[in-house]
């Protein structure tokens, strides 16, 4: 085996994952994720490599499969270089997300560059990536070994494997020490609590109710007014998780009512083409139960709850 054989990993992937307390939560994290991978597969094939695993699906339909581990084979190490794209990868999508959601929730520049500056203390960081490869002089070394006390003989890719995976073990047991000097304070001087999602880090210092009614008050961004509820206050990283969709391209997610009850509202929307006017005494109705300046222009735009009252 003259290529040297190279296993990248990240973490944390079950943390980043299970923090969520929404199902678009969790669906975005594990896409995040999964997408993170999907583009650090395409930047590898590009250094001139041979990719062994996961195989790369086109079009692969939006779905969270790929794992947190690349496994390739590569003529020099390029460890170094597979680290700082993913870095630079993941750089990107939170500076996406930041420009897009800081963009549209009225805020100063002033405030809007506090923030930036301490979403990224949570971010740059946040995830630790790892590559190692094994040599042919290694190989040799640890075939031998491998013989001396298993009395086999093992191939050769089998015994790069073994050895990188246990190079990337050491490696990945190291605990780093990475403290957060977080003193951004809001309001005068109020120092924010804990991120209502995570609780790991502090949240955004900002007054999050102002940006909630603020977010709100957006018409022409109304499709992610239900991404941040009442009382919520996140820290950098879910805030990049809880809008991803951003940096995914992908369609945002839908509520999780409007699914439920997604039956029903065809039906109102037939109701609206077939009762044109009982359909806006409906909407005019609903206009002033919900104190909206206006009513919407479909019936089905309202929450399917508010039919029940
Ligand atoms: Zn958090």
């Amino acid at each position: 085996m003259n290529k040297l054989l190279h296993i990248f990993t990240f973490s944390p992937v079950q943390g980043f994952i299970s923090n969520s307390r929404r199902l678009s939560d969790l669906y975005h994290s594990s896409l995040l994720l999964s997408t993170l991978t999907e583009n650090l597969i395409k930047v590898i094939k590009d250094l001139n490599t041979e990719i062994i695993y996961p195989v790369l699906v086109e079009d692969g339909q939006g779905l969270a499969n790929y794992p947190n581990r690349i496994v390739f084979l590569a003529d020099k190490c390029i460890c170094e270089d597979v680290i700082k794209n993913f870095q630079e990868l993941w750089e990107g999508v939170y500076e996406t997300v930041l420009r897009k959601v800081l963009d549209e929730v009225g805020i100063s520049k002033e405030e809007k560059e506090k923030i930036e500056e301490q979403a990224k203390l949570h971010l740059e960081n946040y995830f630790r990536a790892y590559c190692e490869c094994t040599n042919s002089e290694e190989v040799k070394k640890w075939k031998e070994k491998l013989k001396q006390n298993l009395g086999k003989d093992y191939d050769d890719y089998a015994v790069a494997y073994d050895w990188t995976e246990r190079k990337l073990g050491a490696l990945k047991s190291k605990k780093h020490y990475e403290p957060l000097m977080d003193a951004y304070t809001y309001n005068g001087k109020e120092y924010p609590d804990g991120c209502t999602l995570c609780g790991e880090r502090a949240h955004l210092a900002v007054d999050w109710k102002k940006l909630i009614e603020n977010l709100q008050k957006q018409d022409r961004i109304k499709y992610i007014k239900h991404y941040l509820k009442e009382g919520e206050r996140l820290c950098g990283v879910c805030l990049v998780k809880r809008f991803a969709f951003y940096c995914l391209k992908r369609q945002t997610f839908p509520s999780v009512h409007d699914i439920a009850n997604a039956k029903f509202k065809e039906e109102l929307k037939d109701f609206e083409q077939r009762h044109k006017d009982r359909a806006s005494e409906l909407k005019s109705l609903l206009q002033q139960y919900m104190g909206e300046e206006k009513p919407r222009d479909h019936l089905w735009e309202y929450n399917a709850e508010l039919f029940d009252i």
